[in-house]
């Protein structure tokens, strides 16, 4: 397979290898790295019926000197552990887990886009309940899968900004899972992310589904706003998914920008206070947002067309670090042995 790397997608590709594990009888066995991307499942398995099942999102980075980073894969263990716990299944030991992700990128080595085409190795660790079982209870037994693929950059053409359109559907309850990264809030996300496609916007904003007056999610990216009082703003919310790359940004923010980093409420009705906006996760990276249509009005923060200097200024550090180009807060880089 040759792969042109300056013109990738976020697309399924079959690489040569992943790596699976099972737990059986109360126990993970060791896992091991197999050509087969195929899953054989009972067809009785919790997680095609009742959703039982979690999953993750992360890249590892082509470095100028030709090694590979990952970036705070340990955080993506973590969640995965408490999205299985939401969801009654077992965790996976974060050894287990790293161990998956480093043998998944060392053995698709060559899938790994090299530095400079803006490309990525996307990779997508899997919890799910399978086994026989009709009843709604817990699977008894699991498949944790780490499988992975070349991505082009979200903007094939550099940063740029885009539109958005406030859902009046919710795609989490107030106690509900929201906080977990699971499948069932995507599939609740599909409808609405359709219908903000065809008006032309690039997804729709989740407001909070308790009382809907404040932004909680960007399609499946987090929110976050710069103040003109050098503020960085970002939703907190019990079922908001808490984004690893929003976090990073938070320290970014204070530590390296030198701006107040505020988790609070971002109300629909005082977008006015901020100079820039934009939406970030692992896939999205940071996308500086265009403007929103609420109900009433279409709201431009920065420009429809620019993307704000603070908004740049965050993702210049975010990726540096990402590449290994910039120097990274301790333990936010590992590299790939
Ligand atoms: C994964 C995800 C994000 C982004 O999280 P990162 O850790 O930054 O990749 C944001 N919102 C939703 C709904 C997600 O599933």
């Amino acid at each position: 397979m040759t792969i042109d790397w300056n013109n990738l997608g976020f697309d399924y590709i079959k690489t040569p290898w992943r790596f699976l594990a099972k737990w059986q009888n109360g126990a993970w066995n060791d896992g091991e790295l197999t050509e087969d991307n195929v899953l054989h499942i009972s067809e009785s398995s919790p997680a095609l019926h009742y959703g039982q099942q979690c999953f993750e999102g992360l890249k590892a980075y082509g470095r100028k000197d030709g090694g590979v980073n990952l970036f705070r894969p340990d955080e993506n263990s973590k969640r995965l552990n408490r999205s299985a716990d939401r969801l009654r299944m077992p965790q996976v030991p974060e050894e287990l887990f790293l161990k998956a992700v480093n043998e998944v990128v060392k053995a698709n080595r060559a899938f790994v886009p090299p530095y400079g085409t803006g490309a990525t190795l996307y990779i997508r660790p899997l919890l799910i309940g399978v086994g026989d079982v009709i009843g709604v209870k817990p699977a008894n037994e699991f498949i944790f899968t780490v499988f992975c693929m070349p991505v082009g950059p979200y903007f094939k053409g550099g940063l740029a900004p885009t539109n958005f359109i406030v859902s009046d559907y919710d795609r989490a309850a107030p106690n509900g899972t929201g906080a977990a990264k699971v499948g069932g809030n995507y599939a609740a996300s599909l409808l609405p992310g359709e219908e903000a496609h065809k008006k032309n916007f690039s997804d729709c904003i989740y407001l909070d589904p308790e009382t809907h007056t404040k932004i909680e999610e960007v399609g499946s990216a987090n929110f976050f706003g710069i103040t003109k009082d050098n503020e960085f703003i970002t939703p907190k919310s019990p079922s908001i998914l808490p984004s690893i790359t929003k976090y990073s940004l938070l320290h970014l923010a204070e530590h390296t920008l030198g701006l107040k980093a505020i988790e609070g409420d971002v109300y629909l009705n005082e977008l006015d206070k901020f100079v820039e906006a934009g939406a970030c996760g692992t896939a999205a990276v940071i996308s500086p947002i265009g403007g929103i249509q609420t109900h009433d009005e279409f709201h431009v923060f920065y420009s429809e067309t620019e993307v704000g200097p603070v908004t740049k200024k965050l993702y210049n550090e975010l990726v540096g670090i990402q590449y290994g180009d910039r120097p990274a807060p301790e333990g936010w880089i590992f590299d790939v042995e």
